[in-house]
């Protein structure tokens, strides 16, 4: 390894807050991935395979991207066969609404905590790495490293290759194929994520003409969507109009066997960082400041988890100790609250006078993130004999990544509903939407935490129906 490398390692890691230990275990690990995989790295799986925590791991990759020792890509995964559609390396490149999947020749949402996958490649490999060396890594490298039907999926598309060839670019190459009457087939290019029909016609009713079919390659996909070819042996000439080597393949699509792996097992993905992951990852807002982006960015969530808080009595505490101390307290206590975020997976989104906005990625984190504020908070305000408390309200539900100017703001009926809960809380509590307590083990959590809690029905303002809200509150505190 380089001097230069290792001098950039140690400098993440001592901005991740990462221990010896764990820089070496990272680094060892790093450097027996075989160059496929280092190409586009899954945090989580290299945390579990390298005997580091997975946060602690992603903190480390995010603040080595900042210093260019990685390169962080959004992928665009199609939920059906888990083909990355597309990879971009900044977030407002992301689509807004959907991508199309050449493979499955179908449309899938782009939604943040669903088909966007965050991964994590190596720079130095750089030109090192040889993406069409061979058919097994350059598959991998297009395909969600995560996918729930990943290695049925891999197994079919084996199987039911006909044929593939390599093309230089600018370059020519004759595709030679056996086709049967009656089957489906398809061309696909990983490259330009791009797909064609190959429809099989009997001899004598193919249109007579002596010129041999062809089909060219742009950086926009191939020229037809379909090509008319005959039964049995034939050659299809491919030309690759784009600027790099494309690998084109034949495939037989059988939609019943396709049908039968989607449906068959779980449905759950493997470890994953999501675009939702790392939006609410303080590493990645701390490092990656975002007034850059696209000013109208708009990109959904089907389900993220806010907190709201507010600090009791710090306005009497104005009064009673002067600016000063008053400013010192609340200093204080955004130091403390912003901790009990971040080691929760979560991150402060903005603060407003004495309030916090934060978000995360499950309703748990959240729960967990409200418990360890309040802890925090009585450390903050020990010795005190004034009632300065905190008030933490949370809710879960849809949302938008908007663009707030510097960084990710959430927008949504989701946000008004966690702001109003908070205000329902007093000095100690933390309140809850029904959503969240629903979930087992979140009033286990607090139960476990010490808290005792019961409901209300409550009518939030900007609300049209009125919400079961969960009021818990410390047991040794009342
Ligand atoms: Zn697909």
């Amino acid at each position: 390894m380089s001097p230069l490398i290792s001098a950039t390692l140690e400098s993440a890691a001592a901005r991740s807050g990462c221990s010896a230990v764990e820089l070496n275990r990272f680094n060892q690990h790093l450097h027996t991935l075989p160059a496929s995989q280092a190409a586009r790295i899954n945090p989580y799986e290299f945390a579990d395979s390298a005997g580091i925590a997975r946060e602690q791991a992603v903190d480390l990759f995010v603040h080595c991207a900042k210093l260019g020792l990685f390169d962080l890509e959004w992928g665009m995964v199609c939920p059906l066969c888990g083909a990355v559609v597309r990879s971009v390396s900044k977030i407002d490149h992301v689509a807004e609404d959907t991508v199309h999947c050449c493979i499955c020749n179908k449309d899938a949402e782009t939604i943040l905590d669903d088909t966007i996958e965050v991964s994590f490649a190596y720079s130095p490999l750089g030109a090192a790495f040889d993406l069409h060396g061979d058919y097994d890594a350059y598959q991998d490298f297009f395909t969600s490293y995560s996918h729930p039907h990943g290695e049925q999926l891999r197994s079919y598309r084996e199987r039911y290759a006909i044929a593939d060839v390599k093309i230089e670019p600018d370059g020519q190459a004759n595709l030679p194929l056996i086709l049967k009457s009656g089957e489906v087939y398809r061309l696909l290019c990983l490259d330009t994520h791009s797909g064609a029909e190959i429809r099989v016609i009997e001899k004598d009713k193919l249109a007579g003409t002596s010129e041999a079919p062809r089909l060219s390659l742009s950086e926009a996909g191939f020229s037809e969507a379909a090509v008319d070819l005959p039964v049995g042996a034939s050659t299809l000439i491919l030309n690759n109009h784009t600027e790099q080597t494309v690998w084109i393949r034949a495939l037989r699509i059988d939609m019943d066997e396709i049908q039968a792996i989607l449906s068959s097992g779980s449905a759950q993905y493997g470890p994953r960082l999501t675009g939702k992951h790392l939006l609410n990852n303080q590493a990645f807002r701390d490092c990656f400041a975002l007034h850059e982006w696209a000013p109208d960015l708009k990109l959904k969530l089907r389900n993220l988890t806010l907190l709201f808080t507010d600090l009791k009595g710090s306005t009497a505490l104005y009064d009673r100790e002067g600016d000063l101390a008053a400013y010192r307290l609340v200093q204080d206590h955004f130091a403390a609250l912003k901790k009990a975020v971040s080691s929760n997976s979560g991150a402060v989104i903005k603060t407003m006078g004495d309030a916090v906005m934060a978000a995360f990625p499950s309703g748990e984190c959240g729960t967990a993130a409200a418990v360890a504020m309040m802890v925090a908070m009585q450390e903050v305000a020990k010795g005190r004999k004034d009632d300065v408390g905190l008030k933490v309200g949370l809710h879960a539900g849809p949302a938008l990544a908007i663009n707030s100017g510097s960084n990710v703001d959430y927008f949504g009926q989701t946000v008004n509903i966690a702001a109003r809960v908070q205000g329902l809380a007093d000095a100690g509590d933390i309140c809850m939407t029904g959503v969240l307590n629903d979930e087992e083990a979140i009033p286990a959590l607090l139960i476990r935490s010490g808290y005792e809690g019961h409901s209300e029905v409550a009518t939030l303002k900007g609300v049209s129906v009125a919400e079961r809200v969960y009021r818990y509150h410390s047991a040794q505190s009342s």
